[in-house]
């Protein structure tokens, strides 16, 4: 409460929200009348603190529903029917407007700029019980809760390849397969075209990354492919679409098609 304009104040929507510190930065959804997505963030700044204050700061224009501490203390910031602005410029499966789609969860961690620490298991706890939660009321599919990064892969890293999505997928939370083992065998990257940088585009679209089907390796794949493996292929995260990225790709849109 300390750092935000005194709003007018709400009633939490999720039972593990322990404060409320309303940001002024919001608007109304367009064109949805309910949010069909969740956006996981993490807040890439050194103090948790300082973070609720920028998302709270009406020059930052930048906001979130839900900021989750390292501690697993949970505030929530803007109430879920309104428009937070956390998503900037996004696409996925050809929509643009995401955050008139989404829930916006920031999740207070450093980021790839100041170490990068681990997530705490606290906070991780409370991660799956905030998102267990907006799912089951909102019905959000578990291919629709993204990381930032996913939608935005040219100016996004965020919550990056140390964020535990087999965590959340066994608790419920999000699609994730398997990886597929990571083998030396030949690799697809930059400079490369031809039918198969052309498959692997057209199934990277189909799964809903803003990606060009031309069967060229440009500059632009590359940032996919590494937003892809941040998520679902951690293990190895440089842009090069070996046997073990395009096998777990297809695993993945094999369950995503029976999902
Ligand atoms: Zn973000």
């Amino acid at each position: 409460m300390l750092y935000c304009p005194a709003m007018s104040n709400f009633r939490p929507d999720a039972a593990i929200v322990s404060e409320i510190v309303p940001s002024p930065n919001h608007s109304e959804r367009r064109g949805v009348t309910r949010p069909d997505m969740i956006l996981l963030h993490y807040t890439g700044m050194t103090s948790a603190q300082d973070a609720l204050r920028r998302l709270c700061d009406t020059q930052a224009k930048v906001s979130c529903h839900y900021l989750v501490f390292e501690d697993g203390r949970v505030v929530q910031l803007v109430p879920e029917a309104r428009r937070a602005w956390h998503a900037g410029v996004s696409v996925w499966q050809g929509e643009t407007d995401i955050n008139s789609r989404s829930i916006g969860v920031e999740i207070a961690n450093p980021g790839h700029d100041f170490g990068y620490p681990e997530f705490p298991a606290d906070q991780i706890e409370a991660v799956v019980a905030l998102c267990r939660d907006i799912i089951a009321r909102h019905s959000i599919r578990p291919q629709r809760v993204l990381a930032h990064s996913d939608v935005a892969p040219a100016r996004k890293a965020d919550p990056g390849e140390r964020f535990p999505w087999r965590r959340l997928h066994a608790a419920g939370v999000g699609l994730w397969v398997e990886p597929a083992p990571i083998s030396e065998g030949p690799a697809l990257g930059p400079g490369e075209h031809g039918p198969a940088v052309r498959e692997l585009q057209a199934a990277l679209a189909q799964y809903g990354y803003g990606i060009a089907v031309n069967g060229v390796y440009d500059e632009a794949t590359k940032i996919v492919v590494v937003a892809f493996q941040r998520h679902f292929r951690p293990a190895r995260v440089d842009g090069l679409a070996d046997p073990s990225t395009f096998a777990t790709l297809h695993r993945l849109c094999k369950t995503c098609a029976s999902a």
